[in-house]
């Protein structure tokens, strides 16, 4: 019998990953692959990535990664600066990973191409970088969703890049995507609901700390430094999660798209 190599439950055929984690891996690639194919990118992709850009940012443990991958995507794409040093990097010198590790894990997630000392932009970064940001004024709706865009894509090309090196699990990235994912797998096969259980709530983030656990609901429901609510619009006496209409869309597309390919998969073996 297969066991998921994400949480270590039963995965059904030959498979290596639960249901939920198929789904949850699932939503890493295709949103990575759907992001680099199409130009421009659906809106239904977009509004879903804006919700989780968050993630790693508030992370003690990924800040490091995330915030050297901020400010390199940064420099490349709103400064618009052709090539970098090593040097001239400053939020690596606030981290306690090792430089190389991070460059590497950069590297890996097409963040940037590396000969030497010198960084330029990577596969990833190009395409940040073909969504034109001039003619935005900085502080308007506009540039924000677009820098939500950017953290949410971040947020995936680290994820894809930590689960392949196996080193560690990027436990809270996942936990927050399981939730979706078990959204998906547990609303009826016409609609996604807006409400998501309590329950559901924790039973997908159960791999956290509570202290954790309570953090990433607090940051959702808009307890963080831009006091906007993160994929949920509002929280019921329940404790149930209603969701932004705007998270339906991605939800539904993403669903379609694993049934799809899971079809697909079912015909071919
Ligand atoms: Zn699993």
């Amino acid at each position: 019998l297969g066991v998921c190599q994400i949480c270590g439950s039963f995965a059904p055929g030959t498979k290596n990953l639960c249901e939920t984690h198929s789904l949850t891996l699932f939503q890493i690639l295709e949103g990575l692959d759907e992001f680099m194919r199409s130009n421009p990118p659906p809106e239904w992709l977009m509004a879903g990535l804006q919700e989780i850009g968050w993630i790693y940012q508030q992370n003690p443990m990924t800040a490091g990664y995330f915030n050297t991958a901020e400010e390199v995507v940064e420099t490349f794409v709103i400064d618009q600066i052709v090539e970098i040093n090593v040097d001239d990097l400053e939020e690596i010198n606030y981290t306690s990973h090792p430089t190389e590790r991070i460059l590497v894990l950069l590297e890996n997630s097409l963040i940037l191409e590396r000969s030497g000392d010198r960084l330029r932009p990577g596969k990833l970064t190009r395409r940040l970088q073909e969504t034109r940001l001039e003619g935005y004024e900085m502080d308007t709706p506009a540039i924000k969703k677009k820098i939500k865009e950017m953290h949410g894509i971040i947020t995936l090309a680290l994820a894809k890049s930590l689960l392949k090196e196996r080193s560690f699990t990027p436990r809270k990235v996942i936990a927050i995507l399981d939730l979706l994912s078990q959204h998906m797998l547990a609303s009826p096969p016409h609609e996604i609901v807006s409400r998501v259980p309590s329950a559901r709530i924790d039973l997908a983030l159960h791999t956290m700390t509570s202290r954790q656990q309570n953090r990433a609901r607090r940051i959702m429901a808009g307890f963080n430094p831009d006091g906007e609510t993160k994929i949920l619009a509002d929280v019921n006496d329940n404790g149930d999660m209603i969701l932004k209409q705007s998270m339906l869309p991605y939800l539904t597309e993403m669903r379609e798209r694993f049934r799809t390919r899971e079809r697909e998969l079912e015909r071919s073996s």
